[in-house]
């Protein structure tokens, strides 16, 4: 649905070292949501608003169904208003001095095809509805919670049906109990519609919320993509990892290695890892564990475990963070039990879950 080759753009200015956008190629198959993950300046936005034709290309192409918006080679642009796209922005940008079914008529009563009132009024409470909006849709703008405000963005993106939906950090002005639950109205919405979508944000954990594919850049490029569970659990790269939340990292070498699997010898002893990508017996790796997949004892029941010592620990609600001091290492641990009872200065074993950390290249 939404076909991306070579993709470049440079912005000009003193400061600027490199291409703000570097090259991406990108799929996004009809009907799924793909998201643009990544670190403040890699470069998500601008990939957003050049498929949105916001801003303009220096080189590539860019297909929207059977398209073409945008070529170099063809010298091919078209504008803003003329590709079949809907946008939401981070800020909610409804205005103020109207009401919300006046916000979502808006698109619809200007521009080229311009519909008459009744009509306009029609389809602008049918998106409403679709966002759960229509009991508030005489309600003015500036009396919507944040979270409305922005289902109003939705419903007024929605409402001249666009082929794709394009959404850039729609929940980072939210409180955090109202992100949940516009996030899930979203997906929601996009599953029942099946549109086509991107999503932007610099969130994992939405990412994965979020997403059938994610995107993960960095430096105006695509350093990882797959579905959302690979790389949650199947990082390729250190970036990847580190991203997606594996605090724990121990360097070490290959030992053995075979069918995706390899031992690796690090400072406190032999650990089975799950390989990502290629190895040799001898590389260098580091090895990243989640903190869920450290659990810690009093007793070394297998007699395997690492010798540590309880640094501190941080209460979550539903588990425990222990940090633990192993040799030189800091790691973490999470427990998701009631009560642990270790405090500064406890002995502890440390033993990693088997094959579910994860060896990448040094
Ligand atoms: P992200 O959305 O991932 O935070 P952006 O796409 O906004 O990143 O920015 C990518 C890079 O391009 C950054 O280095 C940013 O400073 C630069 N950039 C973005 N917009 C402009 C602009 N209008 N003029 C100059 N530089 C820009
Ligand atoms: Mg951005």
């Amino acid at each position: 649905m939404i076909e991306i080759r070579g993709l470049i753009k440079r912005f000009e200015g003193k400061a600027v070292t490199r291409n703000a956008v570097d090259g991406i190629d990108l799929t996004v198959p009809e009907g799924q949501l793909v998201t643009l993950l990544g670190p403040s300046g890699c470069g998500k936005t601008t990939t957003l608003r050049l498929i949105a034709g916001l801003e303009r290309p220096d080189a590539g192409e860019i297909r929207i169904g059977d398209k073409v918006v945008y070529s170099s080679d063809d010298h091919v642009y078209v504008g803003v208003h003329q590709r079949p796209i809907g946008v939401v922005f981070q800020s909610y940008a409804v205005w103020p001095h109207m009401t919300a079914v006046q916000n979502v008529m808006f698109p619809l009563r200007s521009g080229q095809k311009k519909l008459p009132v009744p009509e306009a009024r029609r389809k602008a409470m049918e998106a409403l509805d679709l966002v759960g909006l229509a009991d508030l849709a005489d309600r003015p703008a500036p009396a919507l919670s944040g979270g409305q405000q922005q289902r109003v963005s939705l419903a007024r993106a929605l409402t001249r049906e666009p082929e794709v939906l394009l959404l850039d950090e729609p929940l980072s002005n939210l409180d955090k109990g109202l992100r949940d639950r516009v996030r899930d109205e979203i997906r929601a919405v996009q599953q029942r519609l099946g549109i086509t979508t991107v999503f932007v944000t610099h969130d994992q954990d939405e990412a994965l919320a979020v997403s059938d594919e994610v995107i993960l850049m960095e430096f105006g490029r695509i350093v990882e993509r797959g579905p959302a569970q690979q790389v949650y659990a199947r990082p390729r790269s250190e970036f990847t990892a580190r991203f997606m939340g594996i605090s724990n990292s121990l360097p070490g070498s290959v030992t053995t290695c075979g069918d995706g699997l390899a031992d690796i010898a690090l400072a406190h002893g032999e650990l089975r890892c799950v390989a990502a990508g290629e190895l040799a017996e001898g590389d260098r790796v580091n090895v990243f564990v989640r903190p869920e997949s450290l659990s810690l004892s009093r007793k070394d029941s297998t007699g395997r475990g690492w010798k540590g010592t309880v640094e501190f620990s941080i209460y979550h609600g539903d588990c425990w963070d222990y940090h633990v001091r192993v040799g030189d290492t800091l790691l973490r641990s999470r427990i998701y039990k009631e009560k642990v009872g270790l405090s500064h200065g406890d002995p502890v074993f440390v033993s990693p879950d088997e094959e579910t950390a994860i060896a990448i290249p040094a």
